[in-house]
């Protein structure tokens, strides 16, 4: 029985982790988990899932739900992110919050010796070299749910070290991969968070839509397989069937495929190495798709994704600006406060404002990401809806 602490359950995938550990009780557990604000649906989780520990967002919700559930203990905040993650009986801790506030719980976790399975990208963007080199230290392993990831880890499984000569990450190309730079001044919340092939949260698919998903992708990767990033391509593959490629010294593409289901990689990362059916996984028929399609990124086009590269490579605190300036930026859009094309300007301009030495110390990055916040949040109320 593997017991879980499960970082963000209320989430897309949290929902998703909570159906993979429903469906094999006799393998997994779920000993805690957390939640921000969503209450009534965490409250549920706590009815069906029995967890000894809940992590939550504010007192009330501690309050109110510590009169409901008495045999529960209950925390909050990054205390409480921190406990349910270093909890004794954990085993492995999925990451599933979004944002920067996985990285404390997810080093501390590491610090406690619990295995990680990783979805939170934004713990590497900032801190990559911190968190790897902990993992090393405390001999924990970081499995990766994001499915590029996954894709690449299952691909890189027996290869000899040395064979190894590109990751290939692919992208779907989000919401508005077929609108010109022009046609995106007037797209809609609503029509950016219709992603052609993936259900997920609001943030991540408004990432998605700019290549900002993509570019923290580059950067997760750098860390997560240490490889340099002139050995890290992008391709548009907008059928979302081709997970990731690795390919090697002679030539060879290796590929993982398969449905758009979150399932697969999570239950991958619970199971390493071991591999289990998929309960009611839709119908994947290579002959009825029939095609797959392969095209060069336009990095003139995603401007986000070659900043990727800029900043991924000027390494320090450089990812962690823009991260931070985009987390700000896609939540002000996804409030209604800033329109579509000010987010990328938004990153752009945080990036250009900081103009730091790349050497950096753990809890400076962590300085780092809330000063930009702070400086971002400005912009966006000095400026207005723009
Ligand atoms: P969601 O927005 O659907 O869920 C986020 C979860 O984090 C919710 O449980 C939410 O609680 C909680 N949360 C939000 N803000 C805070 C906070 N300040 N403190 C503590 N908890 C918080 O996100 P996703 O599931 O889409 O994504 C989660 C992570 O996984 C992200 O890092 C994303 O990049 C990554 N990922 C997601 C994929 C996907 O398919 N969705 C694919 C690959 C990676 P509440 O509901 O109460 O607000
Ligand atoms: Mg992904």
């Amino acid at each position: 029985m593997k017991k879980i602490a499960l970082l963000g359950a209320t989430g897309s995938i949290g929902t998703s982790t909570v159906d993979v550990v429903t469906a094999n009780p006799e393998l997994f557990q779920i000993v805690s988990l957390t939640f921000h604000s969503s209450s009534e649906q965490g409250a549920t989780l706590i009815k069906r899932l029995k967890p000894l520990y809940v992590g939550v967002g504010s007192q009330e919700i501690k309050s109110e739900l510590s009169s409901r559930f008495p045999e529960v203990e209950f925390g909050v905040g990054e205390v409480g992110l921190i406990k349910a993650a270093t909890l004794e009986d954990v085993d492995v801790v999925l990451t599933a919050v979004s944002g920067s506030v996985g990285l404390k719980p997810t080093m501390a976790a590491i610090e406690a010796g619990k295995d990680i399975a990783l979805a939170n990208k934004e713990t590497l963007v900032m801190a990559g070299q911190w968190v790897m080199e902990a993992a090393v230290k405390n001999n924990v392993s970081i499995l990766p749910v994001d499915s590029e990831h996954s894709a690449i880890f299952q691909c890189l499984e027996g290869q000899k070290q040395g064979n190894l000569n590109e990751l290939v990450i692919t992208a779907s190309g989000g919401s508005f991969r077929d609108l010109t730079r022009e046609e995106l001044k007037a797209v809609t919340l609503e029509q950016a968070l219709k992603h052609p092939n993936w259900s997920m949260g609001k943030k991540i698919t408004i990432d998605s839509s700019t290549m900002m998903n993509k570019g923290l992708e580059v950067i997760e990767a750098h860390w997560l397989f240490s490889t340099d990033y002139d050995k890290i391509k992008v391709v548009l593959h907008k059928e979302s069937i081709v997970h990731s490629m690795i390919t090697l010294k002679d030539g060879a593409y290796l590929a993982q495929l398969g449905p758009s289901d979150m399932r697969e990689p999570i239950q991958y990362a619970l199971t390493y190495p071991t591999r289990l059916p998929i309960k009611n996984e839709k119908p994947f028929d290579l002959t009825q798709i029939g095609q797959l399609n392969f095209e060069p990124m336009d990095f003139e086009r995603f401007p986000m994704l070659a900043l990727a590269f800029i900043v991924g490579k000027k390494g320090g605190a450089y990812p962690t600006v823009y991260n931070a300036a985009n987390e700000i930026a896609a939540t002000a859009f996804i409030n209604g406060e800033i329109s579509y094309l000010k987010i990328e300007e938004l990153v752009q301009r945080a990036v250009e404002n900081y103009n730091e030495t790349t050497e950096v110390t753990l809890s400076e990055v962590i300085d780092i990401d809330k000063q930009t916040r702070t400086i971002v949040e400005r912009w966006i109320k000095e400026e207005g809806r723009l």
